[in-house]
């Protein structure tokens, strides 16, 4: 199956006389005749469910589409896309761990690896996402357990170079984490330049409507733990607290990662998606490979209009022959992006606010990636728990305005932008 396909048909095949559409399994418990049954389920002899705590079926059928668009063997969702990446990292990190990260992530990813895994004695090096493959090798310790970094990140707009850093992962025996929450699988699937596992906010593209708030973690089940097996010992030894099993022994290495995050994780900290929001979800990713293009579209547009405009100090977007990271969108990206277009205004805070509150058609939100445009002020808002000095890392300026354009004409924002910027 291409693609657009995948959208529709991958993750869910009806039987005969069965649902057409994804059925929402709104049921906490499932029912079986002996103990015995049930017991083969606890110990991980047999697969199926008994809890939705830790699995519901309406979320696996959409979690193996989002699996089938990746490419990757198995996946999981997430109650939102914080669970998901701090599921994906701490599934192979504990008290003593550290993560290499490029500093260049969404602000709730910062602080989650900054200030809350620290809490829990995992320690961080941030590195540039430019930097060099030496510079890379420098951040790297003896208890390095993950790289981690964004495809688009959010909201700075810096294009990862997937292979530069897989390389430098597997060199290191580590996995590469990519968060591709801003491209989705229909512009870049990370899993072919490399990376190990990915990470979605399916709140953004994949959703797509502001419906629903969510996560996924693929597996690329590409990973060999077991040749790693001192650096991870939770896959590769055996889990006292599932009567012993071996993850990465028993479910090989397309089944061990999402194995044990469900197992263990999902069962100790219980950060399911809804069923409901599964099944919202799904209709999301229908139409997904019809939206992207669009967003991408309006994205364009509205990133060159900005490019030429007088009270515009410089655009972020790298569809723009002028970005820094041209270069790698072509690679990477060669169908566009994303609709998220950043600029920074010239003057500053106060220039980013009257612009803002003159705009009719853009709202401002806490949100990005929905079919309804909307624009924000990191430095304001999602970052304002940033120091100076770390915004500057994450490459945000106060005057930074972040839009994400939607599927709406692109003529119409573009009007909207421009009235908005005579009018400061
Ligand atoms: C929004 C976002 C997250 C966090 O996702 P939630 O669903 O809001 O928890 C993580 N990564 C990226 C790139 C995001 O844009």
């Amino acid at each position: 199956m291409n693609k657009e396909t995948k959208c529709i048909l991958a993750g869910y095949t009806p039987k005969n006389g069965e649902p057409r559409q994804i059925p929402i399994i709104q049921s906490t418990t499932f029912k079986y005749d002996t103990s015995e049954d049930m017991g083969k389920l606890f110990d991980l002899e047999a697969s199926g469910y008994f809890y939705t705590r830790l699995q519901n079926p309406t979320n696996d059928y959409v979690a193996a589409k989002i699996a089938a668009l990746e490419g990757g063997t198995a996946a999981m969702l997430t109650s939102s896309g914080q669970a998901a990446n701090f599921f994906a990292l701490f599934n192979i990190c504990e008290c003593g761990s550290h993560i290499v990260s490029s500093s260049s992530i969404y602000g709730g990813t910062f602080n989650l690896i900054a200030v809350t895994m620290k809490k829990m004695g995992i320690d961080v090096t941030f590195v540039s996402p430019d930097a060099t493959e030496e510079e890379l090798d420098k951040a790297f310790k003896e208890n390095t357990k993950a790289l981690f970094g964004e495809t688009i990140a959010n909201p700075a707009l810096t294009v990862l170079d997937i292979e530069k850093f897989a390389k430098v992962a597997h060199k290191h025996g580590v996995p590469l984490i990519v968060d591709n929450t801003f491209p989705t699988p229909i512009n870049c699937r990370p899993i072919e330049w490399g990376a190990d596992i990915v990470t979605h906010s399916t709140t953004k593209y994949m959703d797509g409507h502001g419906a629903a708030v969510g996560g996924c973690i693929v597996d690329s089940g590409k990973f060999d733990w077991m040749a790693h097996k001192e650096k991870f010992p939770g896959l590769c030894t055996p889990d006292e607290s599932y009567h012993g099993i071996t993850y990465a022994t028993k479910f090989g290495n397309e089944g061990a990662f999402i194995t044990k995050c469900t197992a263990q994780l999902m069962r100790d900290f219980g950060s399911i998606q809804s069923p409901q929001n599964a099944f919202l979800l799904n209709l999301g990713l229908e139409s997904l490979h019809v939206r992207m293009p669009k967003h991408v579209e309006n994205g364009q547009a509205v990133a060159e209009f900005l490019n030429d405009h007088p009270k515009v100090l410089c655009v972020n977007y790298p569809g723009l022959k002028t970005d820094k990271y041209y270069k790698l969108a072509k690679k990477y990206l060669p169908n566009g992006g994303c609709g998220v277009v950043s600029f920074v205004i010239k003057g500053g805070r106060f220039e980013a606010e009257s612009f803002m509150k003159s705009l009719k058609l853009i709202a401002i939100e806490t949100h990005v990636a929905d079919a309804r445009s909307c624009c924000l002020n990191p430095a304001t808002s999602t970052h304002r728990q940033l120091t100076d000095e770390q915004l500057k890392e994450a490459g945000i300026p106060a005057g930074l305005i972040r839009i994400s354009c939607g599927i709406e004409n692109k003529e119409d924002l573009i009007e909207d932008i421009k009235q908005a910027l005579e009018r400061i």
